[in-house]
């Protein structure tokens, strides 16, 4: 249930702050005709299955983003406390839903924004104070790690090169994840994430669409995806 509470806000979070708008401020409403949503329609992924995601005033489509992201934020709550029952699972819970809004705003705007990756560390630094595994020195090799790896790769690319094929953020969201998980997680993470990209790019050539090499991925979000799981199966 909380994970439903906060993928709407998550949802609302993604579609807004690239438009510079504030999360807080101002009720839900169409982004068509401005008409402000009421209780009935504010009910995660329900309203949106209910009014067939269109707005009620104006007939206009509703970002299915919002269902999208309500129902996997109240996924990764059911899985964070099922395999995790306690502060662990609540941690994992926090952990998993700011993936899954770095993961929709690297997909939608290849952006992944210092304040989540900051909220990333600020869980990891909560978790270590609650004596919540992994330990100080796995988790400092992590971040440390992290982050030096990717920039290592993003340095080393940009010299053969001549041009950027990594994001800066891609390394910061790296040493997060190192920071949460521990140095020993990365290996998995990193070969799972560029997995399941190469597995997408596989099948856009198989489907006869040109790849070429400027072609752009979003590492973020094969990040985050593969985070998650590899964060369930340390529990
Ligand atoms: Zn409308």
């Amino acid at each position: 249930m909380l994970g439903l509470i906060a993928g709407s806000f998550l949802a609302t979070l993604v579609l807004r702050s690239p438009r510079g708008e504030t999360i807080v401020a101002g009720r839900s409403a169409c982004e068509h005709c401005g008409k402000r949503l009421d209780v009935t329609e504010l009910v995660p992924v329900a309203s949106w299955l209910w009014l067939r995601g269109r707005c009620r005033g104006c007939g206009g489509r509703i970002d299915p983003l919002h269902p999208i992201v309500e129902g996997l934020c109240a996924l990764v709550g059911a899985a964070a406390l099922a395999v995790a029952p306690g502060v662990a699972g609540v941690a994992g819970a926090f952990f998993g839903w700011v993936l899954v809004a770095l993961a929709a705003l690297d997909l939608r705007h290849f952006w992944l924004p210092d304040r989540l990756i900051l909220i990333l560390l600020l869980i990891a630094v909560a978790s270590w104070w609650m004596d919540i595994a992994p330990s100080a020195f796995d988790r400092f090799l992590g971040a440390a790690g992290g982050y030096a790896a990717l920039t290592i790769v993003a340095a080393a690319y940009r010299l053969v090169r001549k041009r950027d094929g990594l994001g800066a953020g891609d390394a910061k969201l790296f040493g997060a994840l190192g920071a949460i998980l521990g140095w020993q997680a990365l290996p998995l993470v990193l070969v799972g994430a560029c997995s399941v990209g190469l597995f997408f790019v596989a099948a856009r050539v198989i489907g006869g669409q040109e790849v070429v090499a400027t072609d752009r991925l979003p590492l973020g979000a094969l990040l985050a995806f593969a985070a998650f799981p590899a964060w369930i199966i340390q529990q």
